[in-house]
Formats: C-alpha cells, structure tokens, sequence
C-alpha cells in the first residue's frame, strides 16, 4: 500500500510550531516512504478564512523545505461534503436539534448540578413532526448531529501512543453541520480523507478524541479509517502548556523578525519529543531516514525558543558557500564567508564582518608609538594565512610584547574590535593598503 499522508491548516491565522511540527512529521514520513504529502487546505469557515493566511501559510511551507505533491481547498468541495449528508441523513445517522445555545446550555448546567457529564441527551432523535413544524414556524432551522454508534467502544493501535480505546457513550452526539448550513470541521476531514485515499492521519493528541468520533464517521461512510499517529503535545520550557506567546510565535516571525534559518526550525521540530538527538541539520532531506514513529515519547515535549537560536548559530557554522550565496550582502566571497560563518548567531550578523573586511570602520588606537612601529614591521605584498604570524613575530622580537598585549592592540587597530576571526584568515581577507590605512588611524 502506497502511502498518502496529509497536511490540514486552517487559513484563519499564521503557521505555528504546534502546526509546523504535525507538518514536518507528514512531510517526513510521506518522504520516507515514498509516499504522497498532501496539502489540505481546511477553508470551510469561509467567514475566518482568507486568501492572505492561505498564500503565507504557503509561503511558510516552501520556505521550510515542505514540498507538496497534490492540494485541494475544502470550500471546492461542498457537493462531496453535502452528498456525504444526504447519505447520513437517508441512513438514520444524522439527525436535525432544534435547541438554541442557551437551551443547550441550561441542559449542560443541570447535568452539571446532577453531578452528571453534561452529554447532549438525544432529545433531537425524538422530536415529532409537528413538533418540527412548530419550531420551523418559530424561524428556528435545525443544527445536524451525527448519531454515534452507543454503547461501543472505538479502538486502535496509535502508531506514537499505542493502543487507545475510547468509550463511545461518554461523548456527545457531534455537530456536523450548523443551523445556517455550514460545516464543522468533523465532516468535510472524514470526506476529504476518504476521496483522496488517506493511509495515515498524523496530529496532535488534542485530537484524540476526535479520532474515536470519526472513526465512526468512516464507517457510516463505508469506509474504514486510516491508520492514525497522535503526537503528544509540546509545553513550555518549564513544563507548562505552551503559552499564547510561545504556543503562536508564527514562523513568519521567526523567518522576519528573528531572522532565523529555516534549518533551525525544522531541525527542532522534527525531533522534538524523540528520542534522536536534536542535532544541527543543513539538509532537510538527512532527516528523512531517522524518521519512526516508535521514537516519539508519549509525554509531552518541551519547547524553548532559545534552542533555536542555539540551533540556528551551530547550522550557520558548517554551511557551506553555496547554500547561503544568494542571501549573502554583496562582496562576500567564499573566502570572507568561511571565516566570518563562524562568529555569527545570524545571518545578517555578517554584515558586521564584511565592513571589517571592506570598510570604512574607525580603528582604534591606543598606543600610538606601539601601533606606529607595528605599521613600519607590517610584511609588504603576497599576503596570506601566514602574513599574520610574520608580522606578529617581527613586532614581538622588535618591542618584546607578548600575548595579550601583542594581539590586542594589533586586533583593535586594524578591526576596531576586541573580538572575532582568526586574525590569521581576517587580514588578507582585509588587504595590506587597508589595514596600512587602518594603522595609521585612518578610518578605511
Ligand atoms: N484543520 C484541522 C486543524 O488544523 C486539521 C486537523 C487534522 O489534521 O485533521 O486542526
């Protein structure tokens, strides 16, 4: 059986990590099999939904590594969502309620004070036609419930949380589809899924129970469900539920305002909750072959954001030339980027660096006489790695400073800082008329 995964974000909003992560993990998957990575888009709330979050959410996937293979938006497919009610409604499965919300709620709250699970009581199933008249001459139009097969139990093997096993009575009948028409979530994900040869449903365990409830749906359906992966949920760093500023941190700000690399994040979340080490990826694809569900812990993970800048300084740090030229300012060259890529958190930290090494920066100049002499020892053309030896070599020998007192001045004068490169690979990257220009206080 060829495997066809899917990804389903709602366009209401931005791209999280919680929605990232469920995305890595089908992406993965689906590349690790050979399978097919499916891009839903879940655009029934036509009211919340907007072209601009389906464009960015887009935006996000690509900028990740996340290629789709196929697409379909929900709000195309409403004759497959409507015939699937017909065939519920003709099959005794979905039935029309009458009750407002605050009925409903009233209901709820004397179950409560019975100390009994506010369940809905079926009340719908029993209404007589004249009663239905009766409401509809009041303006009420009826929401839609699916009848849940009771008493049952709905059982499968969790390819992350192992067995699960639901008790069907202790849920409500669900809504399906609301008083003016429109759909529930329920629903439209059963249909797609069943139309578009779902083999794994892979998300997060807040959707657990949903899954016992759908199970049921498939079946009404006629068809069986797919096989499902729930992924326990990510907290914060002490533990706590991931937090409204962390747990909606977007990737468009994690891509805009913290300007981190893509590779961090998915390096994060793609093992977050395993028991694989997070490591420093520079490829996503090298993450393809660890991937297996029997690594991800039952337990919630934890998530801190500041592992991702840890992150993102160490993939800076080994990537190569070509995979971040075309992001680089002008003038940086192979060279400049294989020494400056290590004294960088981000990216545009290089920016930094590459003033250093072509101006104008102020030196600064402490001794004057010690900086004088060292101009007039400073080696003349064919500069290279080793010009910076040389030249240290002659200053020592000439003035007897050592260490410290030898480098820094030096360092300081011809960079304007006390910290950064190997100053060995920095000064030909430099080049002898600037750093000359440099040691006698020009600013250059
Ligand atoms: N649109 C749903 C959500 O974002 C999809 C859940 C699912 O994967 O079935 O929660």
């Amino acid at each position: 059986m060829s495997v066809k995964v899917r990804f389903a974000p709602s366009p209401t909003g931005l791209l999280h990590v919680g929605n990232v992560r469920t995305a890595i993990s089908n992406w993965l998957y689906a590349r690790k099999m050979g399978g097919v990575f499916f891009l839903r888009i879940d655009d029934t709330d036509l009211e919340r939904s907007t072209k601009e979050y389906e464009e960015g959410l887009k935006e996000d996937l690509r900028w990740l590594g996340l290629n789709w293979d196929e697409t379909a938006k929900q709000s195309e497919r409403f004759a497959s969502y409507d015939a699937a009610v017909e065939k519920l409604k003709s099959d005794g499965r979905l039935y029309p309620c009458y009750e407002t919300s605050q009925e409903l709620d009233i209901k709820r709250k004397i179950q409560l004070g019975q100390g009994k699970p506010p369940l809905y009581d079926r009340a719908g199933l029993n209404i007589s036609d004249a009663e239905k008249t009766k409401y509809e001459a009041e303006g009420r139009t009826p929401h839609w419930r699916f009848k849940l097969n009771i008493p049952a139990r709905v059982e499968w093997e969790d390819h992350v949380k192992g067995h699960q096993s639901f008790d069907i009575a202790a849920l409500s009948d669900p809504i399906l589809v609301r008083g003016d028409g429109t759909y529930l979530y329920t629903l439209p994900s059963v249909v797609d899924d069943i139309e578009f040869g779902i083999t794994h449903v892979m998300r997060g365990e807040d959707h657990s129970a949903n899954s016992a409830v759908q199970t049921q749906i498939f079946e009404a359906l006629g068809a069986k469900a797919p096989d499902m992966a729930h992924f326990s949920l990510l907290t914060g760093a002490a533990g706590e539920g991931l937090s409204k500023r962390l747990g909606t941190a977007s990737i468009k700000s994690y891509r805009e305002k913290d300007g981190l690399e893509a590779l961090s994040i998915v390096s994060l979340l793609a093992r977050i909750g395993s028991s694989d080490p997070i490591e420093p990826f520079t490829s996503i694809e090298s993450l393809i072959d660890g991937f297996d569900f029997s690594k991800f812990s039952r337990a919630t993970a934890k998530f801190d954001p500041h592992d991702l800048e840890i992150l993102n300084a160490k993939i800076l740090h080994v990537t190569e030339y070509d995979a971040v030229k075309d992001r680089l300012p002008e003038g940086a060259t192979e060279k400049f980027w294989n020494v400056a890529r290590a004294n960088i958190k981000k990216l545009s930290d290089v920016d930094e660096w590459l003033t250093i090494v072509s101006g104008p920066i102020t030196p600064v100049i402490g001794n004057a006489d010690f900086i004088a002499k060292a101009g007039e020892l400073l080696p003349q053309g064919n500069w290279d790695e080793t010009t910076w030896k040389a030249w240290t070599t002659a200053v020592k020998e000439e003035t007897g400073a050592k260490g410290r007192e030898l480098f820094m001045p030096l360092r300081q004068a011809v960079t304007g800082l006390q910290h950064g490169p190997e100053m060995g690979s920095l000064l030909p990257l430099i080049g002898e008329t600037r750093v000359r220009a440099r040691l006698s206080g020009e600013k250059a």
